[in-house]
C-alpha cells in the first residue's frame, strides 16, 4: 500500500461578483468586479491535501465545456493525480454564482453539474488508485447515492474513510459505523445530531452521541476556539493558533486536506490536529479558497514559530 491520499469529491468553478449592493428579483445592479476561481470542497480539500505535502490522487468529474482544461492544469500545478479527474460530455462543470456586497453579505446558488455525475462506473475506473491509497477523504458535494457508495467501496477494501460531512446532511447509522474518522464543524453536528450545538456543553453531548455511532473517532471543529477530538476512550480540545483572520472560506477544507496529510504520516491525533490546526490557521489570514492554502514549508515554518 503506498501512502497516496484519494480524495474523491467535487469541482466547481467559483464565478464571483463584488457589488455595491445585491440586487432585488428583477433588478439589474452595474458598476460589478468579476473574480473566476476554483473550488467546491473536494478541489480545495485535495489542493490543500498536496500543498500540505501529501500524494494526492482526486476523482472528480468536470463537464467537457471551456472550464475543464484550465481546472485540470490547475490540479497538475499542485503535482495532484488527474488520471481520474473525469470530463463528462454535454454536462457543464460544477458552477457557484457567487454575488458579494460592499459589507460582505453574499447571496450564492450552484448548479452541481458534473459533480452529481459521478457514479459507480467511474469509481470502478478509480479502483487501483483506492486500492493503492492510505486512505480516502471525502466530503458531500457527491449525488448522495455516490456518497454512499464511496463508503461502502472503502469498507469493503478495508480502506481508512475520513469523511467531512459538508455540506451538512443526514447520513445513517450504517454509515457512521464504517468511518474511520468524521470530521463536522459545529452547525453540521447540530444537523446530524439534530441537538443545539452553541457551547462547549453541547459539543460534548453531540461528541457523546456521535462518538457512538462513528467507527473510529470524531473530530469537531470550532472555528477560532479550535478543535474537539472524540476517541473511544479519549477526549481532548485542541485549542486554534491565535491569527489575525481576514477571510475563513475554506479553513475547514484546508483543515480535513492537512489533517489527511499528517495522518497518513503517522502523526498521532493530537500530532495531526495540530498540523491541521496550523495549516487552517495560515489559510484564514489570507483571502480566497485554493489560493489561501499554505504549502507544507509554511506550515513546518508556523509551527516551529508557535511552539509552545
Ligand atoms: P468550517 O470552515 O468547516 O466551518 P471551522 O470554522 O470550524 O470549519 O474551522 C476549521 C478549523 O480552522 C478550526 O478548527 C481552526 O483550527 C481553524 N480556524 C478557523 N477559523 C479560525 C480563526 N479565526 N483563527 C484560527 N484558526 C481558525
Amino acid at each position: 500500500m503506498s501512502d497516496s491520499i484519494v480524495v474523491i469529491g467535487s469541482s466547481n468553478v467559483d464565478l464571483i461578483m463584488q457589488l455595491p449592493r445585491l440586487p432585488r428579483p428583477g433588478e439589474t445592479i452595474s458598476g460589478g468586479v468579476f473574480t473566476q476561481t476554483y473550488g467546491g470542497k473536494g478541489a480545495n480539500q485535495a489542493v490543500g491535501a498536496a500543498r500540505s505535502g501529501g500524494q494526492v490522487t482526486f476523482v472528480s468529474c468536470l463537464g467537457a465545456d471551456g472550464f475543464a482544461p484550465d481546472f485540470i492544469q490547475n490540479f497538475q500545478q499542485d503535482s495532484i493525480r488527474t488520471e481520474y479527474v473525469f470530463q463528462i460530455p454535454e454536462a457543464a462543470t460544477g458552477t457557484a454564482l457567487i454575488m458579494i456586497d460592499a459589507k460582505g453579505e453574499n447571496c450564492i446558488s450552484v448548479a452541481p453539474g458534473a459533480n452529481h455525475l459521478l457514479t459507480r462506473s467511474h469509481l470502478r475506473q478509480a479502483k487501483e488508485a483506492i486500492e493503492q491509497a492510505a486512505v480516502i477523504l471525502l466530503q458531500c458535494e457527491l449525488h448522495p447515492a455516490t456518497l454512499r457508495q464511496v463508503i461502502e467501496l472503502g469498507d469493503e477494501l478495508n480502506k481508512p474513510i475520513l469523511l467531512n460531512l459538508a455540506p451538512a446532511q443526514a447520513l445513517e447509522d450504517d454509515y457512521l459505523s464504517k468511518l474511520h474518522w468524521l470530521i463536522v464543524n459545529e452547525s453540521e453536528a447540530a444537523m446530524l445530531t439534530q441537538m443545539s450545538v452553541e457551547n462547549m456543553k453541547d459539543v460534548q453531548a453531540a461528541a457523546d452521541l456521535l462518538i457512538k455511532k462513528v467507527g473510529g473517532g470524531v473530530i469537531i471543529t470550532l472555528g477560532a476556539k479550535g478543535s474537539y477530538i472524540v476517541e473511544k476512550t479519549h477526549r481532548q480540545l485542541v485549542p486554534a493558533f491565535s491569527v489575525n483572520a481576514v477571510d475563513t472560506t475554506a479553513a475547514g477544507d484546508v483543515y480535513c486536506g492537512s489533517l489527511a496529510t499528517a495522518l497518513v504520516e503517522g502523526k498521532s491525533t493530537q500530532e495531526a490536529v495540530r498540523f491541521a490546526s496550523a495549516a487552517a490557521a495560515i489559510a484564514v489570514t489570507r483571502l480566497g479558497a485554493q489560493a489561501s492554502a499554505p504549502t507544507r514549508a509554511e506550515i513546518d515554518q508556523f509551527l516551529t514559530e508557535h511552539t509552545s
